[in-house]
């Protein structure tokens, strides 16, 4: 593992390690670059799964994800760019634009489609799972709509922070998540720099999604580009530097649950008897 650590007046920016993506195809034929949850990187303790897709050839995204079930995570999607269309078992739904976020508590199980509602043009956009704990595996599904207008964007200092949950200089996104998790997407200016201290145990990282930034920068420099994703180091100050003219990124952490984790497809348990049932359930019409 490549571990590189610095420290000065006992403030640590951490960098545990570098990760890249891993071109999969998924749902009806959908073709994503799978950055958490691949054999390159299987979870971030609570993240166990994080999805983009972005491109402009409708043939990549156009047969979407049909109708399938999920159990034991929230699913997270967040739109930046195009329309998708969601529906589920519970009678939830909207369309998903630029900017909105759909998440979804999947608990005990819901059945639910997303499928895009555009036909050409680029889409963009991100899904990600979170692990419930086992104590709350099997809650209620819940479902939420959240559009741009009711997400606070935060300025300055050539940053622009967009909180769609957790905490961020006094603004709190408005997920209600059963995990508490922060969430942002980050934007900033060549030279600007993002800080941001994790004052518990909880695991966090950073995917850049457009241009290249510096971690930890104070102390050294690890550059990393577009679609790279840095994990750090549990309880740790987090620094980015935008380097390029324009850079961003998506910043996750969480508190790890500290559990075996089981995956089968859509389910994620924590035994591989109960990702047995999750499938018989299933099949017996007992999801949604
Ligand atoms: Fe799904």
């Amino acid at each position: 593992m490549n571990i590189r650590e610095a420290s000065s007046q006992g403030v640590v920016c951490g960098l545990r390690q570098i990760h890249k993506g891993q071109k999969v195809v998924d749902g009806a034929g959908v073709r994503i670059n799978r950055v958490i949850g691949s054999s390159r990187l299987s979870y971030i303790d609570p993240f166990v799964l994080l999805d983009e897709i972005r491109s402009d050839d409708p043939k990549d995204y156009i047969a979407g994800f049909p109708t399938h079930p999920h159990r034991g995570i929230e699913t997270i999607t967040y739109m930046k760019r195009g329309s998708f269309r969601h529906r589920d078992s519970r009678g939830g739904g909207g369309i998903l634009t630029d900017g909105s976020v759909q998440w979804m508590t999947a608990g005990r199980g819901i059945l639910h489609s997303e499928m895009p509602e555009k036909t050409e043009g680029e889409l963009w956009g991100y899904q990600l799972w979170l692990s419930l704990p086992a104590k709350d595996k099997m809650v209620e599904p819940r479902y939420q709509h959240l559009t741009p207008e009711m997400i606070p964007v935060i300025k300055g200092k050539g940053m622009t922070v967009k909180v769609i949950s957790g905490f961020f200089q006094g603004m709190h996104g408005p997920a209600e998540n059963w995990l508490e998790a922060n969430y942002f997407d980050i934007e900033l200016e060549k030279g600007s720099v993002f800080s941001f201290t994790i004052d518990r145990q909880m695991n966090s990282f950073v995917y850049v999604h457009t241009g290249t930034v510096s971690i930890c920068p104070t102390w050294f420099t690890a550059t990393v580009s577009e679609k790279e994703l840095v994990e750090f180091q549990q309880g740790t100050l987090i620094e980015v530097m935008g380097v390029s003219s324009a850079s961003a990124f998506l910043f996750l952490s969480a508190c790890p649950n500290n559990e075996p984790i089981a995956r089968g497809g859509p389910f994620v348990m924590n035994t591989e008897e109960e990702i047995e049932q999750a499938v018989l359930d299933y099949h017996n019409g007992l999801i949604g």
